[in-house]
Formats: C-alpha cells, structure tokens, sequence
C-alpha cells in the first residue's frame, strides 16, 4: 500500500473513523435503489474511493488542521474560525468537494442528503459536547461517503 493511503487510512483510524462506518452511510444513501446490496460491497467502494490520492490529500490535510486546532496551535484568526466551527468559514466543504467531485454530479446530492440526516458516525464527529475538533473530518466523511455512492451507482448502471 501506498504511504500516503496508509497514512489516510492510520489517521481515520487514530481519529476515531472506521472504514466500516463509511461504509454503513453508503448503505444509508443506496439501500433504497439497490435491494440487494450488501455491507461488503459498501466496504469494498469505500476501499477503492480511499485509492485516490485526492482523497488521501484531502483526508490527511483536514484532520492535520483540526488535530492543530484542538491542540490550540493555530494562529489567529484561524484558530479560532477552525476550533468554533464557524459556519461562514467554508474551507471544510470545500476541501470535500475535491472528494465528492470524483465520480461526477450525483456526488453532490448523495454529500447534501447525508450532510442533512448526518446518520451515525456523522453524528458523532459533530457532537461539540466532546472537546474534540472535527471542522475537516465531518465533511470529510461524508464526501467520502458521497464519492462511494456514486461510484457504486455508475457501476450498477454499467451491470445493466
Ligand atoms: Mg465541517
């Protein structure tokens, strides 16, 4: 395995992101329109979206600036804007789009849906009660999870 996919992957892991997680919000998003789909596969488009150096740059550039900004080791204005959350920061989603652009537009609706229902391990990284920062890692995540849906989709399209 490539050291940056490793390092991606090590990082998730350290911050508290199992690819399995990722891959239940896969089947939140596609369960609907693929009856028969299982865990596995889920697992297994979250693996391959993990191959792309994309996301490896994103993942291992967002949770760097929220582990700074939890440690305080920002400088200002950004500590601050980082460590709050600031909902008019933006940089977060934007850094994400890199992600869910992958696979073409449906991404964006499938990163929409599961940023407004933010089901399981979504819940849990934005849960501000805990101390820990994780302005990058939630977008991160969902993108993420976005990318597999729909690469997922336009592979079951080809099947057809
Ligand atoms: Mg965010």
């Amino acid at each position: 395995m490539h050291q940056i996919e490793t390092a991606a992957k090590e990082w998730l892991e350290k911050r508290g992101v199992k690819i399995s997680e990722i891959a239940d919000l896969v089947y939140v998003l596609q369960k609907k329109y693929h009856p028969n789909l299982t865990k596995e596969e889920c697992e297994e488009n979250v693996n391959r979206v993990m191959k792309k150096r994309e996301v490896q740059n994103a993942v291992i550039t967002g949770i760097q600036l929220d582990m700074l900004g939890e440690q305080r080791k920002l400088m200002e204005p950004l500590q601050t804007l980082i460590e709050t959350d600031e909902s008019l920061y933006g940089v977060d989603e934007i850094l994400s789009f890199s992600i869910v652009n992958l696979y073409g537009s449906i991404g964006y609706t499938n990163y929409g849906y599961i940023d407004k229902i933010k089901p399981g391990v979504l819940a849990r990284l934005n849960d501000k009660s805990t101390g820990e920062c994780h302005t990058f890692l939630d977008d991160i995540v969902g993108a993420i999870a976005a990318a597999a849906s729909s690469r997922l989709a336009h592979r079951a399209k080809d099947a057809e």
